[in-house]
């Protein structure tokens, strides 16, 4: 019999049995924007890698499509520079409350530009997995990958479903990189669990048609309320797309089961019929689509005797702004790095590095994050936090900067210190009202 693997859209055989076995250095699960870079990073430094995808791209996938400079960088150097050109470019963000708002441009940065992009996920992820095959990974699409055999030394095979002829396909190689995203199966079943102590983000959008598609600002709305005027702790978007389109959407970050009962679809709406006149809404593109964040590196173990958790698999958004796409990339970057190494000098043990990579890089920012959510999830602090904000000029820039992560290292440090101090006061407070 002969299975049919569907090649970025192009059919290609593979003569075999429906228990086809395929072999690489490296089987990668997902192709989104964290598995689309580790098989780039892995293809280019001529590694065998095979990447399998449950979707046939170009694919929708739920997201505000929101580029900052850090996923700039990560897209320049995998060559996507003259793509990103093809798409939106802002310069910064337009946050707005309490009937006041603030152009904040993109922060001077030695090692970021100045602007982000808008790029639908439909394009940008076409580009980027597109880009891995062109390096040489191979990619199979419309592959869902089942559940993993293991053994002593971790992962032996990757089950898969062809789900077009709805033929097996074993996936067996030295290395596993697991980039399923937020409903993360695989990793699931391998022992990944969420810390439920961390916080959590939902968030929903849809496309509306505007006559303001080219504006270089995204707009940020920070004072959201829901239909009883409760405070929402987080923030509703419009991200111009250059299209003729925006990308509306409202995210709520926190670590209180409350608002997770929220509905966000009818808060979308009132969202929509809220906007300023001028952004001249047409009727949305589909119906709002929504999905979780996980974030703040919830989730553990993220690495076993020879797989890797990457991007939203390892809970990698960033909890102060819900950005996820850089952060794919760079730990798709980092486990790609490090499988380098352990394939150069066949030394598996190397893999335990990456958690602590990844915690050395992101954790103590995360803390402070994470830290940030717990505060904005009193309804009375998030409001007078923002209240505050919005009166300081001075002080929206370096917020910005502090929640893109966009700081300088020292400064970054500084920074911490002070929402650690902030956090402190939250927690005395509360006591000394509570206790
Ligand atoms: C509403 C919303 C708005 C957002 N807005 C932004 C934003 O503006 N900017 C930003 O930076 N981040 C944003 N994010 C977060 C961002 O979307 C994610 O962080 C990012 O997509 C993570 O990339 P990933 O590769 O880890 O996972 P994904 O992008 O989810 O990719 C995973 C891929 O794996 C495939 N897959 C899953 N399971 C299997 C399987 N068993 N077998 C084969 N394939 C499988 C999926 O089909 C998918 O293509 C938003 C998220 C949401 C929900």
């Amino acid at each position: 019999m002969v299975a049919t693997l569907t090649l970025l859209g192009t059919l290609i055989s593979v003569n075999g049995d429906p228990e086809t076995e395929i072999k690489s250095d490296v089987t990668v699960i997902g192709g989104g924007p964290s598995g689309a870079a580790a098989a780039y990073w892995l293809a280019m430094r001529g590694f065998d890698v095979t990447v399998v995808e449950k979707k046939v791209f170009p694919r929708d996938k739920t997201c505000g499509d929101g580029l900052t400079p850090r996923a700039v960088v990560q897209l320049e150097a995998m060559g996507l520079a003259d793509f990103l050109k093809t798409q939106h470019r802002y310069l910064g963000l337009r946050t707005i409350a309490f009937n006041r708002s603030y152009e904040i441009p993109w922060p001077r940065h030695p090692e970021f530009p100045e602007y982000g992009y808008i790029s639908r996920r439909s394009i940008l992820d076409q580009a980027v997995l597109s880009r891995a095959q062109e390096a040489g990974a191979r990619v199979f699409m419309h592959h869902e990958a089942l559940s993993a055999e293991t053994g002593t030394g971790g992962i032996t095979a990757v089950a898969t479903r062809n789900l077009d002829s709805g033929e097996s396909v074993n996936l067996v190689s030295k290395f596993y990189v697991l980039a399923e995203g937020s409903n993360a199966r695989v990793s699931r079943s391998l022992g990944a669990t969420r810390d439920q102590a961390k916080p959590l983000g939902l968030a929903i959008r849809t496309y509306h048609p505007t006559a303001r598609a080219d504006e270089e600002w995204v707009e940020s709305h920070l004072d959201l309320r829901d239909s009883s005027g409760a405070v929402i702790p987080g923030y509703g978007w419009i991200f111009p797309a250059g299209d003729g389109s925006a990308n509306v959407g409202f995210g709520l970050l926190s670590n209180r089961s409350r608002w997770r009962k929220l509905n966000t679809t009818r808060e979308l709406q009132r969202f929509v019929e809220l906007a300023d006149r001028t952004w001249t809404f047409g009727e949305p593109e589909f119906p709002a689509t929504g999905g979780k964040l996980p974030m703040g590196l919830a989730i553990s173990p993220i690495a076993g005797r020879n797989y890797m958790m990457v991007g939203d698999a390892a809970a990698s958004i960033n909890p102060f702004n819900g950005e996820g796409i850089s952060y794919a990339y760079e730990t798709g970057r980092l486990a790609a790095g490090i499988l380098t190494q352990a394939l150069a000098t066949g030394d598996a043990s190397m893999l335990g590095a990456y958690p602590e990579q990844l915690r050395a890089r992101l954790a103590l920012y995360y803390a402070v994050a994470n830290a940030f959510v717990r505060f904005i999830s009193e309804p009375k602090l998030m409001s007078a936090g923002v209240w505050s904000a919005m009166r300081s000029p001075a002080l929206m820039a370096p917020v910005v900067s502090v929640m893109a992560n966009l700081l300088p290292g020292s400064s970054a440090a500084q920074v911490e210190r002070i929402y650690r101090f902030a956090n402190t006061a939250r927690e005395k407070l509360s006591q000394s009202r509570w206790g």
